[in-house]
């Protein structure tokens, strides 16, 4: 089986990039996998801190691995937005490949001195694991905002990008580049789309020579996705839309059978909703047609 580092590797010398998908549930983990599987690609199931509290940390992890055990499939496991050591720590200790470790919050300068402290920890306990750092702010919550403003979002920099890399040693990094966390209504309806700034993708991987990582995916345009693949995005990080296909599913399961009980017959709804999306956004970014 090959690592995480090969996979994205391959992806890199193949022009394509990994699908991200978050997970809070059984049935999202089971979306992504059938997803993956059937259409023979590598897959990241990500779980930020509040989908690990729910989900629990350890039992995410040991689910993750029993998918790749017996189905010998490469479905890797990304603790997202991970704000504390102790939090990154735990999810190392579970058997997370990666972990994003996002103090972006934070000044620039503390960001990289915490960023790196934390990148020692964490190898010293798994030399492999894969450490994403984030600069910029792409705002919270992957959730249905009343408002996202990337007209005034500050860009990352080619030079500030190379300076995080070359001080803190990071493996992936996560810049701000037009994406932004989370959708509005009018992505949701389909009326408008979310784009990204190409051009400063591609200043940001010659300067870095390190894997990129698009945060936000969710409600961006077909054609920007694949632009931002060929500019040196790596992987695709989609939460909102999966979350919104959640949703639709459980109700429509529970409409189709307004007196069933058995979860069984209610959830698989959910399932072929979440997998139509990912097997969607799975296409584009590994350019199947
Ligand atoms: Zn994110």
């Amino acid at each position: 089986m090959k690592t995480f580092r090969e996979i994205l590797q391959k992806a890199e010398s193949d022009g394509v990039a990994i699908g991200h998908f978050n997970v809070a549930d059984f049935t999202l983990i089971k979306a992504v996998f059938n997803a993956a599987h059937e259409l023979r690609v590598p897959v990241v199931v990500g779980a930020s801190e509040g989908e690990r509290k729910f989900f629990g940390t350890r039992q995410l992890a040991a689910l993750v691995k029993s998918f790749r055990d017996e189905f010998g499939w490469p479905i890797f496991l990304n603790a997202d937005h991970t704000h504390s050591l102790p939090s990154a720590l735990e999810a190392v200790n579970a058997g997370f490949d990666s972990v994003v470790f996002d103090l972006s919050a934070l000044p620039f300068e503390e960001n990289i001195r915490q960023t790196k402290e934390a990148i020692e920890a964490l190898k010293s306990i798994n030399p492999s694991v894969l450490v994403e750092g984030e600069i910029g702010d792409i705002g919270t919550g992957s959730e249905i905002h009343q408002d996202i403003k990337t007209s005034d979002q500050i860009l990352t920099t080619a030079s500030e990008a190379r300076h995080f890399v070359e001080s803190t040693g990071i493996d992936i990094l996560a810049p701000a580049v037009g994406n932004a966390h989370g959708m509005v209504q009018s992505m949701v309806d389909g009326a408008t789309k979310k784009h990204l700034q190409i051009e400063r993708i591609r200043e940001i991987k010659a300067a870095t020579n390190v894997f990129l990582t698009l945060h936000g995916g969710s409600g961006t345009a077909d054609a920007d996705l694949k632009h931002s693949i060929e500019a040196g995005i790596n992987i695709v990080h989609i939460n909102t839309e999966l979350r919104l296909a959640w949703r639709r599913g459980l109700e429509d399961g529970l409409e189709k059978r307004k007196s069933e009980v058995v979860p069984y017959k209610i959830l698989p709804a959910v399932v072929e909703s979440v997998q139509q999306v990912v097997g969607s956004r799975l296409r584009l970014f590994s350019n199947l047609s």
